[in-house]
């Protein structure tokens, strides 16, 4: 039993290192996942049992947990919450859990809480039910649920250390991330900014030597004017202006100067952590075409959508379209 547990939590800890998510329930699944397997790898079977002040201290810190009113704690975080997530990733697309035949759950002691009678939560496995259909039963709601279910995606977030990325970058972006306000972060933006004024300096040293006013400008010249021109038009579309809107969209389409050559598609994230700080990372969304179970990656939603960036089939990119949220990672059908 202690091995299967081992198992079914280290496979969880796999998931949630693999689909990386925002917010409590993510994090507090992770720091469940971490003392279990801690105390399951001495071949300790006991419980690993967490009060919401344990799992507060544990993310924000001691300090934080023993300011918060109890009142508070109870509203920070329940068992419904992360079952919620935990649910999720048992239901993903790729059914981590299937072959192992048991799945991860929270358990929790049942006491209304209060003083010298906390809540306790722990992480536990069960069997994994095989749903039996009855064939007479699939009816008339089954079909509506079928087309309700092709209105919604869910999306995927890749792990940032998954993304491969071109070697210059990855000086500032360790495991594909980097804090905003770190030594590397500023020193990213000031390089960024250099490449802007030696361009600059670059642009005005050609105009000068080919001379567009002189009596020597000559077709030749005219082409290569042309030339910078066009590439400096290029670069400000696709480098300097999809960078600069980073803070506001926070995910845009990696500008392929930042990835490996090996690596067709990927985005840049912008989130906060838990101190509040910007953190900069790599990642892919992707989900599954609920109409034709191609992949749906993340492309940009003009000419045909408003928002700056959608979910896009790969086999029809222009109907099967999805809207997108990093928060929910989900999208509804957007149509043609
Ligand atoms: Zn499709």
């Amino acid at each position: 039993m202690i091995e299967n547990k081992l198992q079914i939590i280290l496979k969880l800890k796999q998931e949630l290192a693999d689909f990386p998510r925002n917010g409590k329930a993510y994090e507090c699944l992770k720091i469940m996942c971490d003392d279990s397997i801690d105390t399951l790898e001495s071949n300790n079977d006991a419980e690993v049992t967490f009060t919401r002040w344990k799992l507060k201290a544990k993310y924000c810190g001691i300090k934080v947990a023993n300011e918060t009113d109890p009142k508070e704690l109870q509203k920070w975080i329940d068992d419904k919450k992360m079952n919620i997530l935990l649910r999720r990733i048992i239901e993903a697309e790729h059914q981590p859990f299937h072959a192992l035949g048991y799945i991860p759950i929270i358990k929790t002691n049942e006491t209304k809480g209060g003083k010298g009678n906390e809540k306790l939560y722990w992480l536990d496995i069960k069997e994994q039910e095989i749903e039996h259909f009855d064939e007479t039963a699939i009816s008339e709601y089954d079909k509506s649920d079928a087309l309700i279910k092709k209105q919604f995606v869910t999306y995927h977030r890749s792990a940032p250390s998954m993304i491969k990325i071109s070697w210059l970058y990855q000086i500032f972006f360790k495991k594909g991330e980097m804090r905003n306000r770190s030594l590397s972060g500023i020193f990213l933006i000031f390089v960024i900014f250099l490449s802007l004024v030696f361009w600059l300096l670059y642009m005005i040293v050609i105009a000068l030597i080919l001379d567009p006013l002189g009596k020597n400008f000559t077709s030749f010249n005219l082409i290569i004017l042309l030339l910078v021109i066009f590439s400096t038009w290029l670069l400000w579309k696709y480098r300097f202006i999809p960078i600069m809107n980073l803070p506001e969209h926070r995910v845009i389409k990696a500008p392929s100067n930042f990835l490996a050559f090996s690596e067709l598609d990927a985005e840049i994230e912008m989130f906060r952590d838990n101190e509040k700080n910007q953190i900069t990372r790599f990642t892919r969304f992707t989900a599954t075409c609920p109409i034709c179970t191609a992949g749906i990656v993340l492309r940009d939603g003009k000419p045909d959508q408003n928002a700056p960036l959608v979910g896009r089939c790969v086999e029809s990119p222009f109907s099967h379209v999805y809207s997108f949220d990093r928060i929910t990672m989900k999208g509804k059908y957007l149509g043609a």
